[in-house]
Protein backbone atom coordinates (compact mmCIF):
# COMPACT_ATOMS: atom_id res chain seq x y z
CA UNK A 1 0.00 0.00 0.00
CA UNK A 2 0.86 3.97 -0.87
CA UNK A 3 2.57 5.32 1.99
CA UNK A 4 0.95 8.41 1.19
CA UNK A 5 0.60 11.12 -1.04
CA UNK A 6 3.23 12.43 -3.58
CA UNK A 7 1.22 15.21 -5.22
CA UNK A 8 -1.50 17.17 -3.04
CA UNK A 9 -4.33 19.76 -4.36
CA UNK A 10 -6.50 22.07 -2.02
CA UNK A 11 -8.97 23.97 -3.27
CA UNK A 12 -8.16 26.62 -0.48
CA UNK A 13 -12.03 28.29 -1.47
CA UNK A 14 -14.90 28.22 -4.03
CA UNK A 15 -14.70 31.57 -4.01
CA UNK A 16 -13.73 33.56 -7.30
CA UNK A 17 -14.59 36.75 -9.46
CA UNK A 18 -14.75 34.68 -12.72
CA UNK A 19 -17.36 32.31 -14.03
CA UNK A 20 -15.49 29.77 -16.36
CA UNK A 21 -17.77 28.22 -18.64
CA UNK A 22 -15.70 24.77 -17.85
CA UNK A 23 -15.20 25.84 -13.72
CA UNK A 24 -13.93 22.17 -12.43
CA UNK A 25 -15.01 23.32 -8.78
CA UNK A 26 -18.20 25.44 -9.87
CA UNK A 27 -16.64 27.93 -8.08
CA UNK A 28 -18.20 31.97 -7.40
CA UNK A 29 -21.55 29.89 -7.79
CA UNK A 30 -21.91 28.56 -4.67
CA UNK A 31 -20.54 29.12 -0.79
CA UNK A 32 -17.02 29.36 -0.45
CA UNK A 33 -16.60 26.97 2.02
CA UNK A 34 -13.85 28.63 2.67
CA UNK A 35 -12.44 28.25 6.49
CA UNK A 36 -10.69 30.59 9.55
CA UNK A 37 -6.85 31.34 9.46
CA UNK A 38 -6.27 29.31 12.47
CA UNK A 39 -7.77 26.36 10.95
CA UNK A 40 -6.19 26.67 7.44
CA UNK A 41 -2.70 26.27 9.33
CA UNK A 42 -4.24 23.27 10.96
CA UNK A 43 -5.03 21.45 7.41
CA UNK A 44 -1.11 22.84 6.33
CA UNK A 45 0.23 21.12 9.79
CA UNK A 46 -2.20 17.87 8.60
CA UNK A 47 -0.48 17.56 5.02
CA UNK A 48 2.95 18.04 6.18
CA UNK A 49 2.51 15.14 7.96
CA UNK A 50 1.99 13.45 5.15
CA UNK A 51 5.15 14.25 3.76
CA UNK A 52 4.37 14.95 0.15
CA UNK A 53 6.46 16.68 -2.69
CA UNK A 54 4.18 19.21 -3.46
CA UNK A 55 1.04 21.10 -2.68
CA UNK A 56 -0.30 22.95 -5.73
CA UNK A 57 -2.83 25.89 -3.57
CA UNK A 58 -5.79 25.99 -6.06
CA UNK A 59 -9.59 26.90 -5.25
CA UNK A 60 -11.27 29.17 -6.50
CA UNK A 61 -9.06 32.22 -6.48
CA UNK A 62 -6.56 31.64 -3.62
CA UNK A 63 -5.52 34.99 -3.84
CA UNK A 64 -8.70 36.41 -2.63
CA UNK A 65 -7.79 33.85 0.59
CA UNK A 66 -6.36 35.80 3.43
CA UNK A 67 -3.61 34.47 4.63
CA UNK A 68 -2.15 32.48 1.75
CA UNK A 69 0.96 33.60 1.70
CA UNK A 70 1.27 32.40 5.74
CA UNK A 71 -0.11 29.01 5.18
CA UNK A 72 2.25 28.63 2.07
CA UNK A 73 4.95 29.77 3.79
CA UNK A 74 4.27 26.82 6.52
CA UNK A 75 4.41 24.28 4.08
CA UNK A 76 7.44 25.14 2.51
CA UNK A 77 9.55 26.36 5.59
CA UNK A 78 8.52 22.27 6.35
CA UNK A 79 10.55 21.25 3.32
CA UNK A 80 7.19 20.83 0.96
CA UNK A 81 7.33 22.58 -2.66
CA UNK A 82 4.19 24.87 -3.02
CA UNK A 83 2.78 25.91 -6.27
CA UNK A 84 -0.53 27.90 -6.91
CA UNK A 85 -2.62 28.51 -9.81
CA UNK A 86 -4.44 31.91 -10.03
CA UNK A 87 -6.39 33.35 -12.58
CA UNK A 88 -4.72 37.10 -11.88
CA UNK A 89 -7.98 38.85 -12.22
CA UNK A 90 -7.25 40.33 -8.42
CA UNK A 91 -3.35 40.49 -8.66
CA UNK A 92 -1.73 43.72 -7.25
CA UNK A 93 1.76 44.26 -7.20
CA UNK A 94 2.64 43.56 -3.37
CA UNK A 95 1.07 39.84 -4.60
CA UNK A 96 3.17 39.37 -6.97
CA UNK A 97 6.47 39.96 -4.93
CA UNK A 98 4.77 37.80 -2.16
CA UNK A 99 3.94 35.04 -4.41
CA UNK A 100 7.83 35.15 -5.62
CA UNK A 101 9.00 35.14 -2.16
CA UNK A 102 6.51 31.91 -0.83
CA UNK A 103 5.79 29.77 -3.99
CA UNK A 104 8.37 27.55 -6.15
CA UNK A 105 6.28 27.79 -8.62
CA UNK A 106 3.27 30.43 -10.17
CA UNK A 107 0.66 29.37 -12.64
CA UNK A 108 -1.31 31.74 -14.09
CA UNK A 109 -4.81 30.52 -16.27
CA UNK A 110 -4.83 31.69 -19.65
CA UNK A 111 -7.71 30.48 -22.06
CA UNK A 112 -7.39 32.34 -24.95
CA UNK A 113 -4.62 34.36 -26.98
CA UNK A 114 -6.67 37.05 -27.86
CA UNK A 115 -9.63 39.08 -25.19
CA UNK A 116 -12.44 37.84 -27.20
CA UNK A 117 -11.92 34.28 -27.09
CA UNK A 118 -10.47 34.25 -23.14
CA UNK A 119 -13.13 36.47 -21.42
CA UNK A 120 -15.98 34.47 -23.47
CA UNK A 121 -14.50 30.92 -22.05
CA UNK A 122 -13.78 32.57 -18.33
CA UNK A 123 -16.98 34.67 -18.66
CA UNK A 124 -15.57 37.79 -17.29
CA UNK A 125 -14.93 41.24 -20.04
CA UNK A 126 -11.75 42.31 -18.59
CA UNK A 127 -10.10 38.66 -17.65
CA UNK A 128 -7.67 38.62 -20.64
CA UNK A 129 -6.45 42.24 -19.95
CA UNK A 130 -5.87 41.26 -16.06
CA UNK A 131 -4.40 38.13 -16.70
CA UNK A 132 -1.67 39.97 -18.84
CA UNK A 133 -1.41 42.22 -16.21
CA UNK A 134 -0.79 39.67 -13.69
CA UNK A 135 1.82 38.36 -16.08
CA UNK A 136 3.48 41.51 -16.65
CA UNK A 137 4.00 42.34 -12.77
CA UNK A 138 5.56 38.69 -12.06
CA UNK A 139 8.07 38.96 -15.18
CA UNK A 140 9.01 42.18 -13.23
CA UNK A 141 9.47 40.52 -9.90
CA UNK A 142 11.16 37.41 -11.83
CA UNK A 143 13.76 39.92 -13.45
CA UNK A 144 14.39 41.92 -10.41
CA UNK A 145 15.16 38.90 -8.28
CA UNK A 146 17.59 37.70 -11.53
CA UNK A 147 19.04 41.26 -11.17
CA UNK A 148 19.30 40.53 -7.06
CA UNK A 149 20.90 36.88 -7.88
CA UNK A 150 18.25 35.95 -4.94
CA UNK A 151 16.33 32.11 -6.18
CA UNK A 152 14.26 32.86 -9.26
CA UNK A 153 10.61 33.03 -9.90
CA UNK A 154 9.45 30.02 -11.20
CA UNK A 155 5.85 30.64 -13.15
CA UNK A 156 4.00 30.34 -16.24
CA UNK A 157 0.76 29.97 -18.03
CA UNK A 158 -1.62 27.11 -18.72
CA UNK A 159 -4.32 27.05 -21.12
CA UNK A 160 -7.11 24.58 -20.89
CA UNK A 161 -7.80 23.48 -24.20
CA UNK A 162 -11.27 23.46 -25.52
CA UNK A 163 -12.84 23.56 -28.86
CA UNK A 164 -12.87 27.22 -28.85
CA UNK A 165 -9.48 28.23 -28.11
CA UNK A 166 -7.64 25.12 -30.36
CA UNK A 167 -6.82 27.11 -33.02
CA UNK A 168 -4.90 29.59 -30.82
CA UNK A 169 -2.24 27.30 -29.57
CA UNK A 170 0.18 28.55 -32.38
CA UNK A 171 -0.86 32.41 -31.31
CA UNK A 172 0.02 31.21 -27.48
CA UNK A 173 3.47 31.20 -28.51
CA UNK A 174 4.41 33.32 -31.41
CA UNK A 175 2.34 36.25 -29.86
CA UNK A 176 1.76 35.68 -26.39
CA UNK A 177 4.79 33.97 -24.87
CA UNK A 178 7.37 36.49 -26.14
CA UNK A 179 5.84 39.26 -24.04
CA UNK A 180 7.21 37.95 -21.14
CA UNK A 181 10.87 37.53 -21.25
CA UNK A 182 11.46 35.18 -17.41
CA UNK A 183 8.14 33.02 -18.63
CA UNK A 184 9.54 29.75 -18.05
CA UNK A 185 6.55 27.20 -18.59
CA UNK A 186 3.22 27.48 -21.45
CA UNK A 187 1.03 24.05 -20.67
CA UNK A 188 -1.52 23.16 -23.19
CA UNK A 189 -4.37 20.87 -20.96
CA UNK A 190 -6.94 19.25 -22.45
CA UNK A 191 -10.01 19.91 -20.71
CA UNK A 192 -11.07 17.51 -17.87
CA UNK A 193 -14.74 16.59 -18.03
CA UNK A 194 -15.25 17.54 -14.42
CA UNK A 195 -17.56 20.17 -12.30
CA UNK A 196 -19.22 22.60 -15.13
CA UNK A 197 -16.90 20.64 -17.71
CA UNK A 198 -18.83 16.84 -17.27
CA UNK A 199 -22.36 18.99 -18.33
CA UNK A 200 -23.62 17.19 -21.54
CA UNK A 201 -23.76 20.58 -23.41
CA UNK A 202 -20.45 21.30 -22.20
CA UNK A 203 -19.26 18.27 -24.06
CA UNK A 204 -21.31 18.96 -27.36
CA UNK A 205 -20.08 22.69 -27.74
CA UNK A 206 -16.21 22.55 -26.05
CA UNK A 207 -14.35 19.21 -24.96
CA UNK A 208 -11.95 18.42 -27.66
CA UNK A 209 -13.38 15.50 -30.00
CA UNK A 210 -10.60 12.45 -30.35
CA UNK A 211 -9.44 13.58 -33.29
CA UNK A 212 -8.31 17.17 -31.53
CA UNK A 213 -6.83 15.49 -28.71
CA UNK A 214 -4.33 12.76 -30.57
CA UNK A 215 -3.12 15.96 -32.43
CA UNK A 216 -3.00 18.44 -29.51
CA UNK A 217 -0.69 15.67 -27.64
CA UNK A 218 1.20 14.08 -30.86
CA UNK A 219 4.79 14.51 -30.22
CA UNK A 220 5.24 16.54 -34.24
CA UNK A 221 2.56 19.59 -32.04
CA UNK A 222 4.53 19.66 -29.15
CA UNK A 223 8.05 19.91 -31.15
CA UNK A 224 6.14 22.56 -33.40
CA UNK A 225 4.43 24.49 -30.41
CA UNK A 226 8.04 24.01 -29.21
CA UNK A 227 10.11 25.81 -31.98
CA UNK A 228 7.33 28.64 -32.19
CA UNK A 229 7.76 29.62 -28.57
CA UNK A 230 10.84 31.53 -27.38
CA UNK A 231 13.87 29.80 -26.22
CA UNK A 232 13.41 29.88 -22.48
CA UNK A 233 10.01 28.67 -22.59
CA UNK A 234 9.21 24.99 -22.10
CA UNK A 235 6.29 24.08 -23.85
CA UNK A 236 4.00 20.87 -22.52
CA UNK A 237 0.72 19.15 -23.89
CA UNK A 238 -1.16 16.46 -21.87
CA UNK A 239 -4.68 14.51 -22.71
CA UNK A 240 -4.97 14.36 -19.06
CA UNK A 241 -5.98 11.01 -18.89
CA UNK A 242 -3.69 10.12 -16.01
CA UNK A 243 -6.80 11.68 -14.00
CA UNK A 244 -9.68 9.15 -15.01
CA UNK A 245 -8.19 6.70 -12.64
CA UNK A 246 -8.27 3.71 -14.45
CA UNK A 247 -7.88 1.09 -12.11
CA UNK A 248 -5.99 -1.53 -14.66
CA UNK A 249 -3.70 1.59 -15.16
CA UNK A 250 -3.25 2.43 -11.49
CA UNK A 251 -2.45 -1.26 -10.76
CA UNK A 252 0.25 -1.39 -13.12
CA UNK A 253 2.02 1.74 -11.90
CA UNK A 254 1.16 4.19 -15.35
CA UNK A 255 -0.65 6.35 -12.77
CA UNK A 256 -0.72 7.88 -9.29
CA UNK A 257 -3.66 8.63 -7.30
CA UNK A 258 -3.25 12.50 -6.00
CA UNK A 259 -4.89 13.28 -2.59
CA UNK A 260 -7.38 17.02 -3.81
CA UNK A 261 -8.52 18.50 -0.34
CA UNK A 262 -11.88 20.82 -0.46
CA UNK A 263 -11.55 24.21 1.11
CA UNK A 264 -13.14 23.05 4.53
CA UNK A 265 -10.83 19.96 5.01
CA UNK A 266 -13.01 17.57 3.50
CA UNK A 267 -10.90 15.07 1.33
CA UNK A 268 -12.31 13.40 -2.01
CA UNK A 269 -11.87 10.14 -2.50
CA UNK A 270 -10.61 10.74 -6.28
CA UNK A 271 -9.78 13.38 -7.59
CA UNK A 272 -12.19 14.90 -10.45
CA UNK A 273 -15.26 13.06 -9.01
CA UNK A 274 -17.65 14.25 -6.25
CA UNK A 275 -17.61 12.23 -2.81
CA UNK A 276 -15.54 12.70 -0.09
CA UNK A 277 -14.05 10.32 2.60
CA UNK A 278 -14.18 12.52 5.50
CA UNK A 279 -12.49 15.46 7.20
CA UNK A 280 -8.51 16.35 7.43
CA UNK A 281 -9.51 18.47 10.56
CA UNK A 282 -11.22 15.67 12.33
CA UNK A 283 -9.52 12.21 11.06
CA UNK A 284 -5.97 11.04 10.21
CA UNK A 285 -4.54 12.38 6.95
CA UNK A 286 -3.22 8.82 6.00
CA UNK A 287 -6.25 6.86 7.30
CA UNK A 288 -8.29 9.59 4.85
CA UNK A 289 -5.68 8.57 2.09
CA UNK A 290 -5.88 4.45 2.59
CA UNK A 291 -9.72 4.89 2.58
CA UNK A 292 -9.13 6.79 -0.86
CA UNK A 293 -7.25 4.67 -2.33
CA UNK A 294 -9.15 1.76 -1.52
CA UNK A 295 -12.23 3.30 -3.54
CA UNK A 296 -10.18 2.55 -6.68
CA UNK A 297 -11.60 -1.27 -5.63
CA UNK A 298 -15.33 -0.45 -5.83
CA UNK A 299 -16.80 -2.84 -7.92
CA UNK A 300 -18.69 0.33 -9.18
CA UNK A 301 -15.69 2.27 -9.48
CA UNK A 302 -13.58 -0.56 -11.66
CA UNK A 303 -17.10 -0.79 -13.89
CA UNK A 304 -17.55 3.03 -14.56
CA UNK A 305 -13.78 3.89 -14.94
CA UNK A 306 -11.99 0.68 -16.69
CA UNK A 307 -14.62 1.79 -19.89
CA UNK A 308 -12.91 5.18 -20.53
CA UNK A 309 -11.45 5.41 -23.67
CA UNK A 310 -12.48 8.77 -24.73
CA UNK A 311 -13.53 12.38 -23.61
CA UNK A 312 -17.17 11.81 -24.23
CA UNK A 313 -16.43 7.87 -22.15
CA UNK A 314 -14.91 10.39 -19.48
CA UNK A 315 -17.34 12.93 -19.29
CA UNK A 316 -20.03 10.06 -18.64
CA UNK A 317 -18.18 7.91 -16.19
CA UNK A 318 -17.88 11.88 -14.30
CA UNK A 319 -21.59 11.64 -14.29
CA UNK A 320 -22.40 8.49 -13.29
CA UNK A 321 -19.75 8.64 -10.12
CA UNK A 322 -20.38 12.17 -9.22
CA UNK A 323 -24.60 11.20 -8.59
CA UNK A 324 -22.92 7.67 -7.35
CA UNK A 325 -20.27 8.87 -4.87
CA UNK A 326 -22.44 12.59 -4.24
CA UNK A 327 -23.91 13.71 -1.07
CA UNK A 328 -27.41 14.97 -1.17
CA UNK A 329 -26.39 18.55 -1.61
CA UNK A 330 -24.04 17.46 -4.51
CA UNK A 331 -27.11 15.77 -6.39
CA UNK A 332 -29.22 18.54 -5.79
CA UNK A 333 -26.14 21.22 -7.05
CA UNK A 334 -25.65 19.00 -10.53
CA UNK A 335 -29.47 19.15 -11.21
CA UNK A 336 -29.77 23.02 -10.45
CA UNK A 337 -26.70 23.19 -12.68
CA UNK A 338 -28.82 22.10 -15.46
CA UNK A 339 -31.47 23.97 -15.44
CA UNK A 340 -29.89 27.66 -15.00
CA UNK A 341 -27.19 26.49 -18.00
CA UNK A 342 -28.48 27.48 -21.40
CA UNK A 343 -26.61 27.14 -24.76
CA UNK A 344 -25.70 30.77 -25.11
CA UNK A 345 -23.36 30.62 -22.23
CA UNK A 346 -21.01 29.30 -25.21
CA UNK A 347 -21.56 31.37 -27.41
CA UNK A 348 -20.62 35.00 -28.19
CA UNK A 349 -23.60 36.36 -26.45
CA UNK A 350 -22.57 35.17 -23.29
CA UNK A 351 -20.62 38.45 -22.42
S1 LIG B 1 -10.93 31.13 -12.49
FE1 LIG B 1 -10.78 28.96 -11.93
S2 LIG B 1 -12.02 28.76 -10.09
FE2 LIG B 1 -12.60 30.69 -11.04
S3 LIG B 1 -14.41 30.22 -12.30
FE3 LIG B 1 -12.55 30.04 -13.58
S4 LIG B 1 -11.95 27.89 -13.51
FE4 LIG B 1 -13.36 28.28 -11.79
Amino acid sequence: MSSGPEVVVWDTTYACPLRCSHCYSESGRRASRQLGHEDMLKVADALISLNPRVVALSGGEPLVVKGIFEVAGRLSRAGVKTAVYTSGWIMEPWMATELARVFDEVVVSLDGATAQVHDRIRGRRGSFDRALSALTLLDGVAKERRRQKRTPLWFGIDCVVVRSNFPQLEEFCTAIAPRFPELRTLTFNAAVPEGLASRPEFGHFELLDDAQVTRLTSEPQRTRLQELAPPGVRVYTTDNQNLVMRPDRFASGVDSLVMQIEPDGAVRALPVYEGTVGNILEESPLDLWYRGVSRLSDPFVVETLSAVRTLQDWAEAVRRMDYHFGSEEVRSRIERRSVRTNPPEFSALAL
